[in-house]
């Protein structure tokens, strides 16, 4: 069974996603996660946007595993730890132009698929309610003001040790989701069946609850 939960850059998509995926005892896939992953290993190899055959070469190359260590997710990218270095700002701000990229698409959504055809999964993105499994049977968008996202990102930040004022980040976070919703393969949006929950003024323990209100029911 999948729960597909979608939504804009820092909507509180990750933590009920892998909460739910814990009380559910699904597996939980952070997509977003994957991208970043493809990002890091393009700046790591100094790779240029508009190189599609040193791109391709990469993915080819690129092992990413999820793997659930004590109720944290670590991101390993061919055998290396990359939890930390996925979130930083370098990654942050070029993520949306490689994932607006075909070939790092069509590779993650297939590895995607895959995953999630072995296991039961809470799969928390974009598209995944429009492109990856229209056929989820459960679809979540999850929306909340961009000042309480930015927030919320701070917050995120600050724990890696890294400064960012509230002005930075909601024009950061406005300027991702401008890229995400306008380009031209899956773009970000709720899919017509997705139930939409406003997360501004929940807790996290509210936005976990509806959605596990709505599954069990
Ligand atoms: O969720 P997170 O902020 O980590 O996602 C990083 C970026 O990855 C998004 O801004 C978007 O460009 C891309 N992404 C995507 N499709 C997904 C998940 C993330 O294009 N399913």
């Amino acid at each position: 069974m999948i729960i597909a939960i979608d939504g804009p850059a820092a909507s509180g998509k990750s933590i009920s996603a892998k909460i739910v995926a814990e009380q559910l005892g699904f597996t939980y896939l952070d997509t977003g996660a994957m991208y970043r992953c493809v990002t890091l290993a393009m700046i790591n190899a100094g790779a240029d946007i508009s190189d599609s055959k040193h791109i391709n070469a990469l993915l080819d190359d690129l092992k990413i595993d999820l793997v659930n260590n004590d109720g944290q997710l670590q991101i390993m990218m061919n055998n290396t730890d990359v939890t930390d270095n996925i979130r930083t700002m370098e990654v942050t701000e070029n993520v949306s132009a490689v994932s607006a990229l075909k070939n790092v698409r069509d590779s993650m959504v297939k590895m995607q698929r895959e995953i999630a055809s072995k296991t039961n999964c809470v799969m928390e993105g974009r598209d995944i309610g429009t492109v990856v499994f229209p056929e989820a049977k459960y679809k979540f968008f999850l929306t909340s003001d961009v000042k309480e996202r930015a927030r919320r990102r701070q917050r995120d930040l600050l724990a890696l040790g890294e400064k960012k004022s509230i002005e930075d980040l909601v024009e950061d976070i406005q300027r991702r989701d401008a890229y995400d919703s306008t380009r031209e393969l899956s773009p970000l949006r709720k899919a017509e069946d997705a139930i939409e929950i406003d997360t501004t003024d929940l807790t996290i323990d509210g936005q976990v609850s509806k959605i596990i209100e709505i599954v069990n029911a």
